[in-house]
């Protein structure tokens, strides 16, 4: 099996006419008719030229050989990008590509070529920005969710002392403490509860906001600090009963050794379709898993990368919970072409049919694409 072609596909959401979320496909086709898709997230518009630059190494590789493909790319690109940023996401699309081709050419599932399942259905959380917590709390409930999110950082916190430096003032404390209450008593005492502060706060302003939630008996505290500086986020990590989640803006396992290695948060987020695929992310969690620490991993993307998410998932035994955002749920079924929905009962249900096992519903997004432009290109 040899791959012949590279396609990607650059689609914007539209809801009632109003353009809401982008989202990046690619597709390999091969000589034998099989093809495989995959999502990249977090990226701009250079991901097109990057993946189509980065396709033209592949053509007349055997697909298969997805690790071995995914290194070539990666040490090429060493200097534009092998070790981080667009280069390593461009590649994750075209890796997440290669394992749904993979498993689709061998007929099994990609979590089987990943070592098997632990279990059969992976656990979702909902992300609820800041939206209204009790409306947000009983409607991710009755839907069957156990874990939920929102977020705490207000730049517009009217006792915000200033725009630019990450400090907080006492009256913005209280305020985010006060809020952070009201929503553990909408979420109520048995549902997992993640609060998010976007790494908008200094080193002192996110030990006090972690001290200050500590009786809220948190999931996690998520990115107190900035991402640059993996020893101040161990500083707070290490101050605070609050456990503290990090790693959304970190790449590869070489991303990931230092924060895991110093202990510097108390579980790891990579996004798995930004940060190098599901092979890679795999061995970040087995790497977090000799420390003992959970793997939550973080996740802004379509059904297609959300299931491909839920593969790695379900393959190692510390994962705790996968990323929803609640932004995506209107239509979050309609980019795939299947008769069941992909999240059941605040799952993802894994499946028996080769590769990630959901195809991209074309017509739809082709209605999204402006009139004569082709979905593909
Ligand atoms: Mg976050």
């Amino acid at each position: 099996m040899k791959i012949t072609d590279v396609k990607t596909a650059e689609v914007r959401i539209k809801d009632d006419g109003k353009p809401t979320y982008l989202y990046h496909y690619v597709r390999i086709h091969t000589d034998e008719g099989v093809y495989g898709t995959g999502e990249a997230s977090h990226v701009d518009g250079g991901w097109r030229g990057s993946t189509r630059t980065m396709a033209e190494q592949i053509i007349g590789k055997d697909p298969r050989d997805v690790d071995a493909i995914f290194e070539g790319i990666r040490r090429s690109y060493i200097f534009r990008g092998g070790m981080s940023g667009l280069g390593i996401s461009a590649l994750t699309g075209i890796e997440i590509a290669l394992w749904d081709l993979a498993g689709k050419a061998q007929g099994v599932p990609v979590y089987r070529l990943l070592g098997g399942k632990f279990r059969d259905r992976v656990r979702l959380y909902v992300d609820s920005a800041m939206t209204n917590c009790r409306e947000r709390a009983e409607e991710a409930r009755s839907r069957g969710f156990t874990a939920i999110k929102f977020d705490l950082d207000d730049a517009g916190n009217p006792h915000k002392a200033d725009p630019w430096n990450w400090s907080v003032t006492p009256g913005e404390l209280e305020i985010m403490v006060d809020q952070a209450h009201e929503i553990r008593e909408a979420v109520g005492d048995k549902m997992d509860l993640a609060i998010d502060l976007h790494g908008r706060y200094d080193a002192t302003a996110g030990i006090k906001v972690a001290h200050a939630l500590e009786d809220l008996n948190l999931m996690w505290l998520e990115e107190p600090v900035p991402p640059e500086n993996i020893q101040a986020l161990a500083h707070i990590t290490h101050s605070t009963k609050t456990p503290i989640c990090a790693g959304e803006n970190a790449y590869l396992r070489y991303g990931f050794r230092e924060i895991i290695e110093k202990q510097a948060c108390d579980i790891i987020m990579p996004d798995i379709s930004k940060c190098g695929g599901l092979s890679e992310c795999r061995k970040i969690a087995n790497m977090a898993e000799s420390y003992y620490i959970p793997f939550a991993p973080h996740n802004n993307s379509s059904a297609l990368s959300t299931v491909g998410d839920a593969h790695v998932c379900a393959s190692v035994p510390n994962f705790l919970a996968l990323e929803f955002h609640r932004f995506h749920d209107k239509t979050w079924n309609d980019v795939i072409d299947s008769d069941e929905a992909v999240i059941q009962d605040g799952h993802v249900a894994l499946t028996e049919k080769p590769g990630l096992g959901v195809e991209l519903n074309e017509d739809f997004l082709q209605s999204m694409m402006d009139e004569g432009e082709p979905l593909w290109q």
